[in-house]
């Protein structure tokens, strides 16, 4: 007798554990498939995690497995251990991390692989002949398939025959039917950088040259690379590489459909052997593009943040382009981070994993120096120009409040709009960045100073010129825009806080010639939307793009001379203690826009703040100098990554009970901490309303735990677990460690 242990996907703790069933004889089974078990008095789906021929559970109680799901294996034996990991390392339950690692379709039997009816001969060509002599439409299809089969739909559409006639051949056993897999194919552009490697720039081969030799050695690498400096043929050398060694790869872009260029550049390069997954694809797709990694047609995969659990086998390197960004973190359980995963899997397999940036995150680069224990550290690599010595873009900072003294009300500086002429004039063309959509961020009355605030959150309502509404962005509640002051009934409404609306309309104004392009979640709803507006600008068809921080990212266009950060203090007010890391980020990433091909570039940073630390360090485009006052106010105030920022969400349509629940599980965790000897911990624990006290009419409380990084967060982390737990309907609560804000 054959037994298996499965884990059956259902996410609750009390069913996180391995049931034991009976394997027929009619099926194999092994480790990592898929099956359909008897459960209670359900059917589910479970994963084998081992078979064995003995068992400790009594013969009574045994239930043999109904159905084995696909015939190959699901999850890699390296995967099912990983989700071990998961599971003590993010406390989540074996489901959960199970399911992270496989496309959502393929549980619950809802996606299969699309076949095509192929029609062959069946019989001699010339007896086939002999048999349709009378029926011409019959005869044509003989014909047709002398030299081999068709597909059904080929022979409808070329010969516009009926399907009766088909059926007929099939009747007198001239034809037969038979069902072929074909692939459902992702679109794709090549990024325009053609299909061959360039030769490496010396600092680029030496970089190259480092990676490879230590690619054996499970080992992280920080691969920082200033903008242009040229990361993305670093790694395509040293997939290369890999591919040399018949091992696979998996490069993790923050979000697909913002980089659709990079994609194509590796498609372009790899063509076949490459595979992308993401959640842009249709679920056929995506399906088909596993299927491929999975059967290991494909070794080079390139994906968004779950890719990093793509069932490549034996796996010789992932890299994580910008590194440095919150989409790496999954706000779901389990929330895992990427490069963890990464670190985990590049480690199992003696690979080696490269995170890549022009702006590291403090918390890579913070591992990256000497003081830090040998098993945590990361290497430090560079690249500290651009390819070919490009100059790197010459950077101006404009102080909005001068000018407003000098009567300038506009939202553009006289300097950028000077700048935007010229670059219109010179046939060139400009990026400009704003990191807010709709027209106005908020509106509100001149006389009383009433804003108008979503009445379902607490958050004022932006302004979108398109159908002259007022927008929710959190709760996507709509009202049209009131003629007169709510509160006051006087005329006087004012706009203000400029969006990406405002200034495509503001460039039309100044510069009516210029075609504008706008990219923003408005404008990229519609699948491959970021594609083609993208693909339309790189065509030159478009003078500007306008965009929010989806433009910041990875963008390549020789053509553009001139970066215009609008209003660089956007995401420097926002309550968060990375607002100054953000803001750091986006504009040095911006800024590379720039110049980065033979036309140098300029980029022109207007704010309201221009002694901060994150505008001046990302004005010298200085890393370092934005590294060392970051660590500095982080280790001042006590924040990640010197702590660990553990919160709840408590959230309810009932203000009191959800305040009353956030005090309770205060005193819980308080008693909790004290039971377990953990006080040493915990830095503070306090509750308080959010910062958005509610949305989607529910109120929003909040418990912060700052606690010391070390040996005890898990532990903390499993008190606070167990609080969540026992939500009940009346409040929710959400866990969240690290989490991406503090809103
Ligand atoms: P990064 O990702 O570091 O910002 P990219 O990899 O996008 O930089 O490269 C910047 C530009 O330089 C691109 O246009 C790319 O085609 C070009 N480039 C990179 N390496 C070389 C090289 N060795 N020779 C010529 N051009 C290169
Ligand atoms: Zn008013
Ligand atoms: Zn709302």
């Amino acid at each position: 007798m054959t037994y298996a242990s499965v884990i059956v996907d259902l996410t609750a703790q009390a069913v996180d554990r391995e049931f034991t069933y009976v394997v027929p004889d009619e099926f194999n089974v092994s480790p990592g498939d898929m099956v359909l078990v008897p459960f209670g008095n359900k059917r589910l789906e479970g994963f084998v995690t081992s078979v064995s021929e003995t068992t400790d559970v009594p013969q009574g109680k045994l239930k043999p497995i109904r159905k084995k799901l696909f015939e190959q294996s699901v999850i890699l034996p390296e995967l099912l251990e990983l989700a071990g990991y998961m599971r003590s390392r993010y406390s989540c339950t074996n489901a959960d991390a199970l399911r992270s690692m496989i496309p959502a379709q393929l549980r619950g039997g809802r996606i299969r692989e699309k076949t095509v009816r192929y029609v062959t001969l069946n019989v001699d060509y010339s007896l086939a002949l002999e048999r349709t002599h009378r029926a011409p439409a019959q005869r044509k299809v003989v014909e047709a398939l002398k030299e081999g089969g068709r597909t059904s739909a080929e022979l409808f559409s070329q010969f516009d025959i009926a399907p009766a006639v088909l059926s007929a051949l099939k009747e007198k056993g001239v034809i037969g039917f038979s069902a072929h897999a074909v692939r459902r194919e992702p679109l794709h552009n090549d990024g325009g950088r053609g299909n061959t490697d360039p030769v490496l720039t010396d600092d680029q081969q030496f970089v190259a040259d480092r990676l490879i030799k230590e690619m054996g050695e499970g080992q992280t690498f920080l691969l920082y690379g200033v903008t242009g400096s040229g990361k993305t043929e670093v790694y395509i050398r040293l997939i290369r590489e890999v591919i040399k060694q018949q091992k696979s790869a998996i490069i993790l872009v923050p979000e697909i459909s913002l980089t659709p260029q990079t994609v194509g550049w590796f498609h372009a390069r790899f063509g076949d052997l490459s595979a992308v997954i993401h959640s842009g694809l249709s679920a056929g797709e995506r399906f088909d593009e596993w299927n491929r990694i999975r059967r290991g047609e494909a070794k080079v995969v390139i994906g968004a943040r779950s890719a990093v659990f793509a069932p490549v086998q034996q796996l010789g390197a992932i890299i994580v382009d910008e590194e440095h960004e919150a989409a790496y973190i999954s706000e779901r359980s389990p929330r895992y981070d990427a490069r963890d995963i990464a670190a985990w899997r590049v480690q199992k397999n003696s690979g080696v994993l490269v995170l890549g940036s022009a702006t590291p995150s403090i918390q890579s680069f913070m591992r990256t120096s000497p003081k830090v224990r040998p098993e945590n550290r990361i290497q430090l690599l560079e690249l500290d120009k651009r390819v070919h010595n490009r100059p790197m873009p010459q950077t101006q900072l404009i102080d909005m409040r001068s000018e407003l003294l000098e009567g300038n009300r506009s939202i553009f500086s006289s300097c950028l709009l000077k700048e935007l002429k010229q670059c219109m004039k010179n046939g060139q063309q400009a990026i400009l960045f704003i990191n807010r959509r709709g027209h106005s961020s908020f509106v509100s009355c001149r006389k009383c100073g009433y804003v108008v605030k979503c009445p379902n959150c607490d958050v004022a309502m932006t302004y979108h010129l398109n159908d002259r509404t007022l927008k929710c962005h959190y709760c996507l509640n709509e009202i049209p825009l009131p003629g007169t002051c709510p509160e006051c009934a006087s005329r006087f409404i004012k706009f203000f806080g400029a969006g990406t609306q405002k200034i495509e309309q503001e460039v039309k104004n100044f510069i009516p010639e210029a075609r504008v392009i706008r990219m923003d979640a408005d404008t990229t709803s519609t699948k491959d939307a970021h594609a083609k507006l993208l693909d339309s600008f790189a065509k030159h068809e478009a003078d500007v793009l306008v965009g929010t921080q989806m433009i910041a990212k990875g963008l390549d266009f020789p053509n553009v001379t001139l970066v215009g950060a609008v209003a660089a203090d956007t995401t420097l007010n926002l309550p968060d203690f990375r607002s100054a890391e953000r803001t750091f980020q986006l504009l040095t990433q911006v800024a590379g826009r720039a110049g980065r091909d033979k036309l140098p570039g300029k980029v022109i940073i207007q704010t309201y703040t221009p002694d901060h630390y994150a505008i001046q360090c990302a004005l010298r485009q200085d890393y370092r100098a934005f590294y060392h006052s970051e660590v500095l106010f982080r280790k001042r105030s006590m924040y990640p990554p010197f702590t660990v920022i553990a919160r709840l969400v408590f959230l309810s349509k009932d203000k009191c009970g959800c305040q009353n629940t956030a005090n309770n599980a205060l005193n819980e965790f308080k008693s909790q901490v004290e039971e377990l000897g953990l006080a040493g911990t915990v830095l503070s624990v306090t509750v308080s309303e959010a910062p958005i006290k509610r949305i989607r009419e529910e109120f929003r409380f909040q418990l912060i735990a700052k606690l010391f990084s070390g040996s005890n967060v898990d532990l903390i982390e499993g008190v606070m677990h167990r609080i969540e737990q026992k939500s009940d309907d009346s409040v929710k609560i959400e866990m969240e460690i690290n989490p991406n804000n503090l809103f």
